[in-house]
């Protein structure tokens, strides 16, 4: 009843929420206490969370953040929401994310901008929660909620969690189920939790993860209990530091910020090493090639026939498919659909498609390549701190150069997790981030734990 109050009173300035399902918030909720009072329930009972929009939810609003899916009432439960519920979790409602996930900084989803809880000393300008996953971070961090779901295909849970001083870890590729999650980039998508703390993190995470037959990427590996990794320290742990990821144009306070968790890090004990990631400067362009390919592949389903809105009034299947297309998607999805076609067509397939996926492997051979020297990887999470609503919108290859520190992870399907580490000069919340090898969360959660 507390998040209810808080969502009706913040949620018509944050915007964080899509849909409320408040009635049967309190319906869980009192399943929930029963439960509790015998004794019984599981890891999560009683939970308060808020599910990003592009987990389908059976029986409730699902729109990815696009009028394309406005009104779309999902009939089935996502695998990643049917664990949470089968733990005991109670859901608040929906929240607002970049259409369709693209984005990184909720501007560009249907249902308008989302706004940060953190205000900089320096401004009264309204300031984005970061994206795709603003909703989610933006209402763990105002008391909406008291944790989210969220979803990371080049950054989408690191940075928003940056943003808004929460944590957010994006798993292992194949640790959560994709199913019933509205595709992005099939082989980046990954969900994962936004929370305010790593044990909050640790617990949530291990809900949502499960091997699932309906998902032919999904890992066949056990879930282990990663609160074990919390309070061990990290006394004779090699912490990578990659050189590459100094960028031309960093400010100098995440500099600081990244020397600072080096000191922290050093004083319990771990051992620093210098590493390099050649690749990393290939990361960016590849991502911005692979991810765009594969939504125009998976969005070509949303032709108002099969999938999503219809337009009215058309004269032709083909003017259908175009007028429902072009009234159903954004901007910046109609942006990356076009991008998506072109790297995917005859003429350009080898010297773009096939060319960003052979980066993409020397990205992964890159970090196989210093698992021997070093257990985890140190790096700020972003190259700033939330910028106001607005700002960027003009320029979108300055808004993709956000996602500089995070799509590397998933580029390599390695786990990567962001940790609320420092405030700016302003006063707004920077993160530091721990990327660790495939399926080791658990150091990934250790180091992490030392940061916080
Ligand atoms: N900001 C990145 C993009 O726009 C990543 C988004 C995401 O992780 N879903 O593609």
């Amino acid at each position: 009843k507390a998040f209810v109050a808080n969502i009706d009173a913040a949620n018509p300035t944050l915007n964080a929420y899509v849909t409320q399902t408040t009635d049967k918030a309190l319906e869980m909720a009192r399943a929930s206490d029963a439960k509790l009072a015998k004794g019984e329930g599981g890891a999560l009972e009683g939970a308060p969370l808020g599910i990003k929009d592009l987990f389908c939810t059976d029986g409730v609003q699902t729109t990815a953040g696009s009028n394309m899916l406005r009104g779309f009432v999902p009939p089935y439960e996502s695998t990643v929401t049917a664990n949470l519920w089968a733990d005991g979790a109670v859901m608040l409602g929906k929240l607002n994310m970049d259409e369709f996930a693209m984005g990184s900084s909720n501007e560009t989803s249907a249902f308008g901008s989302v706004v940060n809880p953190w205000k900089s000393k320096t401004s009264n300008a309204d300031l984005t929660p970061g994206g795709s996953s603003g909703g989610s971070a933006s209402a763990v961090a105002g008391d909406l909620c008291l944790a989210a779901t969220a979803s990371d295909t080049g950054g989408s849970i690191r940075q928003p969690a940056a943003f808004t001083g929460t944590v957010g870890i994006k798993p292992t590729y194949g640790r959560a189920s994709r199913f019933g999650m509205v595709a992005f980039a099939s082989s980046l998508d990954q969900a994962g939790p936004i929370t305010k703390t790593v044990e909050d993190a640790a617990i949530l995470l291990r809900s949502m993860c499960s091997f699932d037959v309906k998902d032919s990427t999904s890992l066949n590996v056990e879930t282990p209990d990663w609160t074990q990794s919390l309070g061990k320290g990290v006394k004779g742990l090699r912490i990578g530091v990659p050189k590459e990821y100094v960028v031309d144009g960093m400010p100098a306070e995440i500099q600081k910020l990244w020397d600072q968790g080096v000191e922290w890090l050093k004083a319990a004990g771990a051992e620093i090493v210098e590493i390099s990631l050649p690749h990393t400067k290939y990361a960016l362009p590849a991502y911005y090639i692979v991810a765009p390919a594969e939504a125009s592949s998976n969005l070509a389903r949303y032709d108002g026939m099969r999938f999503g809105h219809r337009a009215e009034g058309t004269t032709s299947l083909t003017d259908l498919y175009e007028t429902s297309r072009a009234e159903g998607f954004g901007k910046e999805v109609q942006r990356r659909l076009t991008i998506g076609a072109y790297v995917l067509s005859a003429g350009f397939y080898d010297a773009y498609y096939v060319r960003a996926l052979k980066v993409r492997r020397r990205i992964a051979e890159d970090f196989d390549n210093v698992w021997g020297k070093v257990d985890a990887i140190l790096t700020p999470s972003t190259p700033s701190a939330a910028f106001a609503i607005g700002d960027r919108q003009i320029d979108p290859l300055q808004m993709y150069l956000n996602d500089i520190f995070t799509v590397t992870a998933n580029l390599a399907g390695l786990p990567g997790i962001s940790v609320p580490a420092g405030l700016d000069a302003g006063g707004l919340p920077l993160g530091l981030q721990v990327i660790g090898k495939a399926l080791d969360e658990a150091t990934v959660f250790q180091v992490a734990d030392v940061l916080e």
